[in-house]
């Protein structure tokens, strides 16, 4: 395994580094860094959590030069679909930034534009931004990227899943010809290959995670119970195991507020984030989270690729996801660079075929965990025949030793007892 000294990183970014405690390159990093420092054009296809963003953040930042330091005519820009992520990646580009001085500065939707205006007229040189909020930019012809050295697309296949494919497209060609490109993705299909073949021929490929591949540090498993019961099984899971960190999955925004209320009955401390709820309140939401001030939060998909939290220790989803793509992004949030991660999935017997189509997808067979003491109604269904005997022999679920008990607790877990 390379070491980041050996990936022809400038000395002064190998400090950050120490700053954003990483000690060893993630595969991703390893393999995109280089090529990304030699100005290639680099296709990654690596889900959230390998480490992607300092894979394409940090070698940016050495590669562009400054050329004006007040305009807003960004050097690097990083097109990310939510404004979840572009926090997130904002957040490692300024400490990656600080030994060069770069202006780092974020555009997205749902927040005032004025002030994010002002913020832009004191100088950038990295930008990150939605893809909405940038068009808007630049038609009010308030940025101009006739400047961009590196472009990214981080999460394309989001985007395009979200409908900002024209948008992207139109950032594309605003560029300059000569602009480096740096796409990554969790997969690559038809439309983003043929984006590839356009835009950036020659280009480098990076693989760290097939399409369906879950990261390997997750311990996946299932609790078949029926649809009516799913709200007591939690509560008794909450109560039996020591979940830590939880991150909820919901079909739909409403099951998202209605859970977070029974929790709140029960004095199980939980918010809901959803694209529901205003922006002040999702990062109010996720703030508390982040610091440890509650330790559960509820969520919908449209916010699982957003979501950038570190040590996590449980995913757990209370509904099947529609997407089986959308399952390997939900659960993972969890296992994130080198730790260790539980998925659980209620499966009520209406998702059953869901469930199938993630096992199929996974190429897995996820194994069935049932509570014990739990008093399971008659009709849940166990997804296949050959778990019956997980069935009629209750496995514990075991709360495994943790690699990085890094989590700071921030008050007695007493209540899950
Ligand atoms: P990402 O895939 O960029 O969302 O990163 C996932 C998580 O891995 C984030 O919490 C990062 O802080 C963390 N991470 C990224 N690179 C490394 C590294 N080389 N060593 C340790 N943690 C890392």
């Amino acid at each position: 395994m390379k070491k980041f000294e050996d990936l022809g990183l400038d000395p002064n970014l190998l400090k950050a580094l120490s700053k954003l405690n990483y000690e060893d390159p993630t595969p991703v990093q390893e393999q995109a860094i280089p090529s990304v420092l030699e100005g290639r054009h680099v296709v990654a296809c690596a889900q959230t959590g390998t480490g992607k963003t300092a894979a394409f953040v940090l070698p940016l930042m050495q590669r562009i030069t400054r050329s004006s330091r007040k305009r807003p005519i960004p050097h690097a820009l990083i097109v990310v679909p939510t404004r979840e992520l572009a926090a997130q990646v904002e957040k490692v580009a300024r400490v990656v930034a600080q030994p060069y001085q770069y202006k780092v500065r974020s555009v997205v939707g749902g927040i005032k534009y004025k002030p994010q205006l002002e913020r832009l007229s004191r100088g950038v040189d990295v930008l990150v931004a939605t893809p909405g909020r940038l068009l808007d930019l630049i038609d009010d012809r308030k940025i101009d990227l006739s400047h961009v050295q590196i472009l990214v697309l981080d999460e394309a296949d989001r985007m395009l899943d979200m409908g900002f494919w024209p948008p992207v497209k139109k950032i594309l060609s605003m560029v300059p010809a000569d602009c480096q490109k740096l796409l990554f993705s969790a997969t690559i299909g038809k439309e983003i290959n043929k984006m590839v073949g356009m835009y950036m021929p020659d280009s480098a490929k990076v693989e760290v995670a097939r399409k369906g591949e879950t990261a390997q540090q997750i311990t996946q498993s299932c609790m078949p119970v029926e649809h009516g019961q799913k709200a007591d099984l939690l509560l008794a899971l909450l109560s039996q195991r020591s979940t830590g960190k939880t991150l909820i999955f919901t079909r739909t925004k409403r099951r998202a507020d209605m859970l977070s209320r029974i929790l709140g009955k029960n004095r199980i401390k939980s918010q809901a984030i959803h694209g529901g709820r205003s922006q002040p309140q999702r990062t109010r939401a996720l703030k508390d989270f982040t610091t440890n001030r509650i330790d559960i939060l509820v969520t919908t998909d449209v916010m699982a690729r957003g979501i950038h939290v570190d040590n996590i220790d449980t995913v757990i989803n209370y509904d099947v996801p529609v997407s089986p793509e959308d399952y390997v992004h939900r659960i993972g949030r969890t296992g994130r660079a080198g730790q260790m991660g539980d998925a659980i999935t209620f499966v009520a017997p209406e998702e059953i075929s869901a469930f199938r189509d993630i096992e199929f997808l996974t190429k897995s067979l996820i194994s069935v965990v049932d509570l014990e003491d739990f008093p399971y109604k008659e009709g849940r269904i166990v997804p296949s025949k050959k778990r019956s005997a997980a069935k009629e022999k209750p496995k514990p679920f075991q709360h495994r030793s943790r690699k990085k008990p890094s989590r700071p607790t921030s008050r007695p877990r007493g209540r899950r007892r």
